[in-house]
């Protein structure tokens, strides 16, 4: 594989332009262009300077192969990247704007149970340019310019674990927000983990302010480790404080992940106990019912469990939400899509 262009940012841009010779103004062409989503081998440019890129960048680092779209507009797309490997995406549409969910890796070795990414176990990192055009493709594709977008919000929930791919992950943040580029600013961009505290101590002191979302799915250490190998390293208490730690220093309210699983964590007990845990906390819990992942002997509750288990959490004080499934009729839980492509055309 070659390397992603789409990795540098501006001044990087700037400093590869000049180095070959050419003028300033050209590296704010080819920032700008590559934003828009555009091919190398489409940019404004003369033809020596195309050239001079082609023999060192991909062309073209990511590109939709399949795209579906389900009953409530959401689309799925299967995107392959330089090297033959394929990640997913997903674009949801509601009232205040489209968010467009992101992979931050090939596959993932956080092994949770419930998660239909992990089953292969990790192949590699995406770069950030990887993770960044997942958005401009998809924004082109949609229809959206740089000043008219149509993907506003971007959420990391795709395959990947964003905390183990730290470096990338971060430079892909700055260059997302950066100016004169697709400009998603990071107050509208969730980045959710399974919990890497040191990562999330390390991510407090950057100064990007986004909403960080910590995936929770259990009420003590003994029951999350049922489902999360992570919490063989990590407790929920060294979680709640790295989050307290992100609060101090940008001032955001974070978010609990808590996926409702039957017979797992989804009783009235639990309830009560992760009410207990988060009282008083500057949070939110978002409660989705677990997508069933074939592969796995996991199941999410019925609604009416769902509509309970919330209403435990408000009656005693805490902010919760029950997040509807959507596009659930084109391989909705992580990881299903690329899964069942994968098992069907080997890739
Ligand atoms: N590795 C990160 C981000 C990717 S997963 C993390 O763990 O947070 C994005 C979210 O989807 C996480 O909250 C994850 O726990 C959740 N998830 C994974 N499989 C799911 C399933 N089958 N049903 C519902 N949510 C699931």
């Amino acid at each position: 594989m070659k390397n992603i262009l789409q990795d540098l940012s501006r001044e990087e841009l700037t400093a590869l332009v000049l180095s070959l010779g050419e003028k300033r103004y050209r590296a704010d062409q080819l920032f700008v262009g590559l934003m828009q989503g555009r091919r190398i081998s489409e940019l404004p440019i003369p033809y020596p300077l195309k050239a001079r890129l082609l023999e060192t960048y991909e062309d073209e680092p990511v590109s939709v192969r399949e795209e579906f779209v389900s009953a409530d507009g959401t689309k799925k797309f299967l995107f392959e990247l330089a090297d033959g490997s394929l990640i997913e995406g997903v674009l949801m549409k509601y009232k205040y704007g489209n968010t467009q969910c992101v992979s931050t890796q090939v596959g993932c070795r956080m092994g949770c149970k419930f998660c239909a990414s992990t089953l292969g176990g990790k192949i590699r990192d995406l770069t950030a340019g990887e993770i960044l055009c997942q958005i401009t493709a998809v924004n082109r594709r949609e229809g959206g310019t740089l000043k008219e977008r149509a993907v506003t919000n971007a959420v990391l929930m795709g395959s990947g674990e964003p905390f183990d791919n730290y470096q990338n992950v971060v430079k892909f943040l700055r260059n997302l927000s950066a100016e004169g580029g697709i400009g998603i600013s990071s107050r509208n961009v969730s980045l959710s983990t399974c919990g890497l505290v040191p990562e999330m101590k390390r991510f407090a002191k950057e100064g990007i302010p986004l909403t960080l979302t910590v995936s929770l799915h259990a009420v003590s250490d003994a029951e999350r480790r049922r489902t999360m190998p992570i919490a063989n390293r990590y407790s929920i208490s060294e979680i709640l404080e790295a989050c307290a730690e992100y609060f101090e220093e940008t001032g955001r309210r974070y978010i609990f992940e808590y996926a409702l699983i039957e017979g797992e964590n989804a009783d009235m007990v639990h309830a009560e106990a992760l009410a207990a845990l988060l009282k008083g906390r500057p949070c939110h819990v978002n409660l989705i019912r677990l997508n069933p992942v074939k592969e796995r002997d996991l199941d999410g509750t019925d609604e009416r469990t769902a509509q309970e288990f919330l209403r435990a959490l408000t009656e005693r004080g805490i902010s919760a939400t029950l997040r509807r499934s959507m596009g659930s009729d084109i391989g909705g839980a992580c990881g299903q899509l690329r899964a069942r492509y994968l098992k069907e055309y080997g890739g």
